[in-house]
């Protein structure tokens, strides 16, 4: 196969530059595909500058990778060449254990394999992500998208709209239920598109009075800017769940203090640091604090053909890729609206 070309980082104080490497040919049950949009998850900027303390250089990022693909593996059978198909952030797992057989591969019980700086089962090598021009994958874990959608939209899908449609779907956010989505970023406006989808009231709470009139568009009932004691103090006690994408550290007592009792709130945003909380906030409403990672291939798709049927895709910023350093800094500026997505045509 052709060289892909991409751009990466050789460590973590070193701006994204231009690269270029090797794919190997597809196996039977794989298929290559050539990258059209990527887009830009915060994840990519803690990986790159290893803020979680688990990077691997050299390292290309990018899981949220729409592409057409261009050769399929002799026993493949999901995708022909000139179709679309879209990968998220993990492109392989164990497959026999009892996460992998109930379709949740991102909880494998050997670990699943990360699309960029993770070990490849394949061929041993380290994995590089979709800030390139091609990528090669087990169709096991690829995905057909609906053709209705538009196909810069749908990138941010693949880590954004899964992170958050699952949790929102585990918990059984719908009708009837008073939900809150904390910070309005990639996973944020999708979390607040999906819960307003789903049918419950929603409350967004943001720490950028700018994004109020935003928040209402994307579908928000009520827009509460966090750092507002008094607005805070009028949401206690009244939430039935409540999801957290922030990407930096903050408080999670000043949410949960909002939960009613025996409600939830779900962690997605990692910072990089660990957290401390008042366990009172727990144990006087019995509330529970939990977390969730991405989702598997089978709700992936369902994700996927939901949002083709809805005619939901992200709101994005298309950039070519020499723009990423700078849309990194914007991420780290909440600036971000609300989804950079790059443009792989840029690469060429
Ligand atoms: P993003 O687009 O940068 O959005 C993050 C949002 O967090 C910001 O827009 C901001 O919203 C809020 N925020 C930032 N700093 C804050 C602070 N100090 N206090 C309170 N809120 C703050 O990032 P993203 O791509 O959505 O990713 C969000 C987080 O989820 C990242 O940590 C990422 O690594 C993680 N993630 C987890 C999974 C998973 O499987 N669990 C998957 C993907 C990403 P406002 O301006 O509205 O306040
Ligand atoms: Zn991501
Ligand atoms: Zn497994």
């Amino acid at each position: 196969m052709p060289a892909t070309k991409g751009y990466g980082t050789p460590n973590a104080q070193s701006p994204l530059a231009p690269v270029s490497f090797s794919r190997r040919e597809p196996g039977p049950t794989e298929i290559a595909i050539q990258t059209l949009y990527c887009g830009v998850c915060h994840s990519d900027l803690h990986m790159a500058r290893n803020e979680w303390g688990n990077a691997v250089y050299p390292m290309v990022p990018g899981h949220e990778i729409v592409g057409r693909v261009t050769a399929v593996g002799t026993a493949s059978n999901r995708f022909k060449v000139g179709d679309i198909a879209a990968v998220g952030v993990i492109v392989d797992s164990c497959r026999h254990c009892a996460p992998c057989n109930r379709g949740e591969e991102h909880y494998c019980d050997h670990g699943a394999t990360l699309t960029y700086a993770d070990k490849d089962r394949v061929d041993g090598s380290i994995t590089m992500g979709g800030y390139s021009s091609s990528y090669v994958v087990d169709e096991r874990f690829a995905h057909t998208v609906p053709a209705n959608l538009d196909l810069a939209g749908v990138a941010p899908l693949l880590c954004a709209g899964i992170t958050t449609y699952s949790p929102l779907r585990h918990w059984k956010v719908g009708p009837g239920m008073k939900v809150g989505i904390v910070g309005l970023g990639g996973l944020g406006h999708m979390a607040l598109k999906f819960a307003h989808s789903f049918g419950a009231h929603v409350v967004q709470f943001t720490t950028s009075l700018s994004k109020k009139a935003d928040a209402m568009r994307l579908g928000a009932d009520d827009v509460v800017l966090s750092t507002d004691a008094a607005a805070m103090k009028a949401q206690a006690k009244s939430f039935d769940f409540i999801l957290d994408t922030a990407s930096a550290s903050h408080s999670y007592d000043l949410y949960l203090q909002l939960l009613k009792q025996d409600a939830t709130m779900a962690l997605v945003g990692l910072p990089g640091k660990p957290a401390s909380i008042e366990v009172g906030n727990l144990i006087f409403r019995r509330a529970a604090l939990s977390g969730s990672m991405i989702g598997g291939m089978p709700e992936t798709q369902q994700m996927l053909d939901y949002c083709g049927q809805k005619n939901i895709v992200a709101d994005v910023e298309v950039i070519p890729i020499q723009k990423i350093n700078e849309a990194f800094e914007r991420l780290l500026r909440q600036e971000v609206k609300y989804r950079f997505v790059i443009d792989m045509s840029s690469l060429t």
